[in-house]
């Protein structure tokens, strides 16, 4: 990727080193590719997730703004998260409305959320809750080593799928999925969150389309991001961790929908080709 002297966002939230985080304990390297498994690959809603863990502990999330980082990787995250800003901004304009962007909150190890814990065994989430996207950078470690999808753009590919869900909350989608889960069998339920997450994929794509045409990104590039997202398909995670696939718990979708929907909001630009729910 090209994208060095960009614009940072400034809408970032360092929160690594203070006080206030905790430790996520006791996970070993097994139990974290499972919770990585569980959470936000082909788990269940993150914020049901992260309730269910939620330890009570004292919050941090009305942490003042930190200054500027100077490492790479948090300039990177706050390059890739201005251009998303830049990209919906225009894309809501045209259609009459104001983006209102997410902030990302970069932590080590756990941090408090509106959602409840967040801890980087989850990997990154989103929280409606807050409208946080919540990121501890040693999980692009884990895509490279344990997922075989390294590179930048698979990292940009991630943080824009997390922003694709906060695209999802100010269009009211998140809230009426909200409500179709309520009463739904939980087979019913994961298909719901498949479609959620297959347009949140489409959504990272059309971000990617206007990043292509900026010449930010090249087409080895897209292939790193369609890497990506056949690697975390819930098919090939289920086939990792439990030796079998059983796609009525699927929740993400498979690697060929992930790869698919990714494609086509990468081609198509557009908010309108990414309706999973037809
Ligand atoms: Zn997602």
């Amino acid at each position: 990727m090209d994208w060095k002297g960009r614009r940072e966002s400034s809408n970032v939230e360092d929160r690594r080193g203070m006080p206030g985080g905790m430790r996520a304990g006791g996970l070993g390297l097994g139990g974290l590719l499972l919770v990585l498994a569980i959470s936000y690959f082909t788990g269940q809603d993150p914020a049901e997730l992260l309730s269910g863990l939620d330890s009570g502990a004292p919050g941090g999330a009305s942490q003042p703004v930190g200054p500027p980082a100077t490492d790479e990787s948090s300039r990177f995250m706050r390059v890739v998260l201005g251009d998303t800003e830049e990209t919906w901004d225009a894309i809501f304009r045209q259609q009459g409305q104001q983006y209102d962007p997410p902030t990302l909150v970069i932590f080590s190890e756990a941090t408090q959320s509106a959602c409840g814990v967040g801890q980087s065994a989850m990997g990154p989430f989103y929280c409606p809750a807050d409208r946080n996207v919540y990121l501890d950078l040693t999980f692009f470690d884990e895509l490279d080593r344990r997922f075989g999808a390294p590179g930048d753009f698979a990292q940009a590919y991630v943080v824009a799928h997390e922003v694709g869900h906060h695209v999802q909350t100010l269009l009211g989608l998140s809230e009426r999925m909200a409500s179709a889960r309520r009463g739904a069998s939980q087979v019913e339920s994961n298909a719901l969150s498949v479609r959620q997450e297959l347009q949140a994929d489409c959504y990272s794509g059309v971000w990617g389309h206007y990043a292509a045409r900026k010449n930010m990104i090249d087409t080895s590039d897209v292939e790193e991001g369609l890497r990506a997202a056949a690697a975390i398909g819930d098919d090939r995670l289920q086939k990792q961790t439990q030796g079998r696939v059983v796609p009525e718990s699927f929740t993400h979708g498979s690697s060929a929908q992930r790869v698919e929907w990714f494609r086509r909001g990468l081609q198509a630009g557009r908010v309108d080709a990414c309706n999973t729910f037809q």
